[in-house]
């Protein structure tokens, strides 16, 4: 896996706090599968929670993906998430 090789960045939307209440579904944060559960991914881990509302910018500086994830600061925010990346090994996926 390319630890170092990955980028993540926080943008916020300016809204500050959020307004509404967190997803009682998800206490600990949501751990967000690749949205093509079949490529290569890697993991990257968020830190959790976000400050305030806006969203991550995930870039992978080996292969160029580049994700954005929203957050809001609650305890429903996503802890982790799996993106494409063209620099994992199809063969060894990552735990
Ligand atoms: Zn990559």
């Amino acid at each position: 896996m390319s630890d170092g090789a990955i980028k993540v960045t926080f943008a916020r939307s300016g809204r500050g706090k959020a307004q509404c209440p967190p997803n009682p579904a998800y206490p600990t944060g949501i751990a967000l599968p690749s949205p093509f559960p079949d490529a290569p991914n890697c993991l990257v881990k968020l830190p959790y929670p976000a400050p305030e509302c806006g969203y991550w910018v995930i870039e992978c500086q080996t292969c160029e993906t580049s994700v954005m994830i929203t957050a809001a600061g609650r305890p429903d925010d996503p802890i982790s998430a799996r993106i494409p990346c063209r620099a994992a090994v199809p063969t060894a996926p990552h735990p």
